[in-house]
């Protein structure tokens, strides 16, 4: 999966990376959905291992344009593990309360804990990437924050918490096709805001800001992935195998009972 690591020392350019990519896969889409399959279950057996150890941490965090498929990987690539020890957590328009803080005081209490797998849907990088391409903070603060999310990120890894991030990369063409299909279909009307159309206007400023996040803020501790998700198939494929890797990295093993069970009968 190096193929779709940013490596902290070979700058990206997105414009460059082909959304419909799918090269790392023989079979056909049929085939891939039953090697996701298998994935699944890998990730399935793996959790519950680190669940009963009760020691490491994954976090795992999503970011992309509208419509490329965050929701699609949670739901998807997590399929069948327990739901005790995965959270999902949502990053909205930040409220007031938060607002009244530092960007990241809301993102640092819903990283995982012991035992746990933490999804981001959307994260901080929202502070470096909607609040750039809206203004909504000056280019003097937003500049300073990529140093601060390497910081917070090498805290986090440094007590003993793994990180993936993964850049879901469609591309415009794409996006209009998923929005006009959500357009479509009354049952996903509750998808569709008349926003996205206008995030849409501003795809160049963010895919600028995107590129930016992704060569500044991608570490040996804390890697991006960009993953071609033109294709959904392959999208969940590819993370799904990125995920597994690091889980198995994690060496979990099931506990050992700190009781003697040895010759324990039960009547
Ligand atoms: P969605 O994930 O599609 O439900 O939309 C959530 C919205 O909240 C997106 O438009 C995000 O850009 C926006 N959002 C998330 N975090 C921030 C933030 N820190 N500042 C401003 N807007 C944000
Ligand atoms: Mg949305």
């Amino acid at each position: 999966m190096e193929k779709y690591l940013v490596k902290p020392k070979n700058k990206i350019n997105l414009s460059q990376i082909d959304p419909n990519d799918t090269s790392t896969f023989d079979g056909d889409k049929n085939s891939a959905k039953n090697k996701l399959k298998e994935l699944n279950n890998k990730i399935a057996r793996l959790q519950e291992i680190l669940f009963a150890q009760n020691k490491h941490k994954l976090l795992v965090i999503l970011q992309a344009m509208d419509t490329a498929g965050k929701d699609g990987v949670i739901k998807d690539v997590f399929e069948g593990v327990n739901p005790q020890g995965v959270k999902v957590a949502n990053f909205k328009r930040p409220t007031e309360e938060e607002l009244s803080h530092d960007y990241l005081w809301r993102v640092h209490k819903q990283t995982p804990g012991k035992g746990e797998i933490v999804i981001f849907n959307r994260s901080h990088y929202e502070d470096v990437l909607v609040v750039r391409v809206h203004n909504l903070a000056s280019k003097e603060k937003w500049e300073k924050r990529y140093q601060h999310i390497n910081e917070f990120e090498k805290l986090l890894t440094d007590e003993g918490t793994t990180i993936v991030k993964f850049f879901l990369h469609i591309d415009k063409h794409e996006q209009k096709e998923r929005l006009q299909s959500r357009l479509d279909d009354t049952t996903k009307h509750w998808k569709f805001n008349l926003g996205d159309l206008k995030e849409r206007e501003l795809w160049d400023e963010y895919m600028k800001a995107y590129e930016d996040a992704l060569n500044k803020t991608s570490t040996d501790f804390a890697p991006w992935y960009v993953i071609p998700s033109n294709k959904k198939w392959y999208r969940n494929l590819i993370v799904a195998e990125i995920i597994v890797d690091a889980l198995t990295k994690m060496k979990l093993e099931y506990p050992k009972s700190e009781e003697d069970l040895s010759g324990v009968e039960i009547k």
